[in-house]
């Protein structure tokens, strides 16, 4: 052990001293003390004592490991073009510079370079907001749900919210609806049944205490058969007349018509407040193709009250986001361009036959790299889906590589290496074998040096 020098002698060497100017000393001590003690205890298991190169290998292994995010990018092939949990929209570049810029200076985030004196953070937003919706004015918190819990909370804390049994969703990660509203303070009053709600229903639960209705879009199901809902304008002469507020939970919330795109049309925020809901809440990050976001638009007296309620402080966005989602607005102001512009658009609208091409160039290549260790690679039809709880049930024909092994535990395998690549790569399994839906893969070059790197480093 001695001939391999101390700890002092090695963090001298000048193959080190790099590894120093990047990680730092006490990083670069602290691995390469656990590597000599790993070394120390094999040698004391009889194995024979490595080259000091190796020593040094394994040290700026795993300092590149330990360097290593888990936010790292990753190439989403899961066929989901907005997954929660690989972070939903990707961002289009004019709101990544946005973004970049806000972080690196000072910004008149509430500052009013006009007059000099203080102003409002939402203000940047709200002209933008108002011109995309037909709304009176706009508000914006951290997420969805946040706008959700600030709306019911600041329209009818203390007193009741009328919902259709058919809209008591569950979005996961906890948001239930029942506990919101509990949350928020306000007696949940069912109405109608799972299937089926009515007029008379909405008009039997409407007493002394009611506050508001509300209206939740069912984004991540759909009840089908002998159904029937009461429709946003409808309900928006029901709360009128009444004198209480009609709140509209739209989810992802669209501020195009999709079906230009090839989609399913889905409401607009712009028809849903011309309806006449008198709120209109939904996400920044799920359609809309932004930065995480909520925003609630509508009335102005009741955004007033929205922005005095003191929660408005405790979910309020930073400038880097409002940077984001300002250019990200502007884009809509320009609709011929936006699915160009817009990566989730411009994923979402990508045709099949497209996509199957890219598969057929791709192909050769993966096959040369995998079937040599015993995998088979084909050009496969698959289902994309929105993600996101958009159009729960509809299906976007696409394609990719299908990936089959003689055994699951060789899938999991290679599973597995996608996933500790540098750039990972995450596919979905489907009836025994790996998709990789390459809706979503806009990087050829960069998906198969990712693949070469993981042959290379573990299936050798
Ligand atoms: C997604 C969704 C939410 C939550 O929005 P987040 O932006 O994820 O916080 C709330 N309501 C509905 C109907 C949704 O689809």
């Amino acid at each position: 052990m001695r001939s391999l020098g101390s700890v002092d002698q090695l963090l001298g060497s000048p193959l080190v001293s790099p590894l120093i100017e990047r990680h730092g000393r006490q990083a670069v001590t602290d691995q390469l003390r656990s590597v000599l003690a790993e070394v120390r205890d094999a040698v004391r298991n009889g194995a024979s004592l490595p080259a000091q190169s190796d020593i040094f290998a394994s040290l700026l292994g795993r300092l590149s490991y330990q360097e290593r995010s888990n936010l790292r990018p990753l190439f989403n092939l899961t066929g989901t073009v907005l997954h929660t949990n690989l972070g939903r929209a990707i961002l289009a570049e004019e709101a990544v510079s946005a973004a970049v810029d806000a972080m690196r200076s000072a910004a008149a985030l509430e500052y009013d370079l006009d007059t000099g004196k203080r102003g409002e953070r939402d203000s940047h937003l709200r002209a933008l907001l108002c011109e995309l919706t037909g709304a009176e004015d706009a508000t914006i918190v951290n997420n969805n749900a946040a706008a959700v819990l600030i709306s019911l909370n600041s329209v009818g804390a203390g007193r009741e919210a009328i919902v259709s049994r058919g809209e008591l969703i569950e979005i996961g990660g906890a948001f239930r609806m029942p506990d919101i509203m509990e949350r928020a303070s306000l007696r949940l009053v069912e109405v109608g049944t799972t299937n089926r709600t009515h007029e008379k229903d909405y008009l039997k639960a409407i007493g002394p205490d009611t506050a508001l209705i509300m209206k939740v879009h069912t984004s991540n199901y759909r009840i089908e058969g002998f159904t029937a809902e009461v429709r946003g304008d409808r309900l928006a002469t029901i709360a009128r007349e009444a004198g209480v507020v009609l709140l509209n939970d739209l989810g992802s919330g669209t501020l195009v018509d999709l079906s230009p795109y090839g989609l399913a049309k889905e409401p607009t925020v712009r028809e849903t407040v011309a309806e006449g809901a008198d709120l209109v809440t939904f996400s920044g990050d799920k359609l809309l193709g932004g930065p995480q976001a909520g925003f609630i638009v509508g009335r102005k007296d009741l955004i007033a009250e929205i922005n005095r309620n003191p929660l408005k402080r405790a979910l309020r966005v930073d400038k880097i986001r409002i940077a984001a989602l300002e250019a990200t607005l502007r884009l809509y102001r320009d609709p011929h361009r936006l699915g160009a512009r817009l990566p989730t658009l411009r994923m979402l609208s990508r045709k099949e036959p497209e996509i199957r091409d890219q598969a057929e160039r791709l192909l050769p290549a993966v096959s040369e790299m995998l079937a040599p260790r015993g995998y088979r690679i084909a050009v496969a039809q698959c289902s994309s889906q929105i993600g996101s709880g958009a159009l729960p049930v509809d299906t976007i024909p696409s394609a990719g590589l299908k990936i089959s092994a003689s055994s699951g535990s060789a899938l999991e395998v290679l599973a597995a290496l996608f996933r500790s690549l540098h750039r990972p790569i995450v596919g979905r399994m489907q009836d025994g074998a790996m998709i990789l839906d390459l809706r979503c893969l806009s990087d050829d070059e960069g998906f198969l040096s990712s693949i070469a790197e993981g042959v290379d480093n573990a299936l050798a």
